[in-house]
């Protein structure tokens, strides 16, 4: 929320609002107010039995970090959507049987945005070739008892959750 010093609408200075939590800005001028609430983004754990996909990203931020497919929504589109879209763009494959596995806040790097991750498990179909796009260098299953540390908060709660269901079933 310290960003947003300068109303947008009218350019006077905001002030932080809130009952002591600070918890959205507002433009004393203009009457404008912004909250703080968190961008939704999607996180799919692809899998395969007991392994899930990853992606090495190629750009910041955590750029060279492992990462799930997914990505901020956009306009009027569900998390559903969200990852078709994304697994056609970042792997060249359609994302089937998502079910809704929880959500997690998040932070997008070092940006200042707070996020919320919609975490769904899905599958590939079962003659998927997958195709990178430039949004990451390469691509790897690992088992999930056994995988790296992942860039962002929301993915890496969500795979240690399915983790332990997993081993626990
Ligand atoms: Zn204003």
């Amino acid at each position: 929320m310290k960003d947003w010093t300068f109303c947008p609408r009218c350019g006077n200075r905001t002030r932080l609002a809130g009952d002591g939590k600070e918890t959205h800005v507002e433009c004393p001028a203009c009457g404008f107010t912004k909250y703080d609430n968190p961008l939704p983004t999607t996180v799919a754990l692809v899998v395969d039995g007991e392994e899930i996909l990853l992606l090495r990203r190629a750009h910041q931020p955590r750029k060279g970090s492992w990462d799930t497919v997914g990505g901020f929504l956009s306009g009027t589109e569900t998390a559903e959507e969200n990852l078709v879209r994304e697994g056609l763009e970042e792997i060249g494959c359609e994302l089937r049987n998502l079910k809704f596995a929880g959500s997690y806040s998040s932070a997008y790097g070092d940006t200042g945005l707070v996020t919320l991750g919609l975490a769904f498990t899905c599958e590939l179909p079962p003659d998927a070739e997958i195709v990178l796009s430039e949004e990451n260098s390469e691509y790897a299953w690992f088992p999930l008892a056994d995988r790296p540390p992942l860039a962002f908060a929301d993915g890496e709660a969500a795979a240690t959750e399915l983790t332990s269901r997993t081993s626990s079933a």
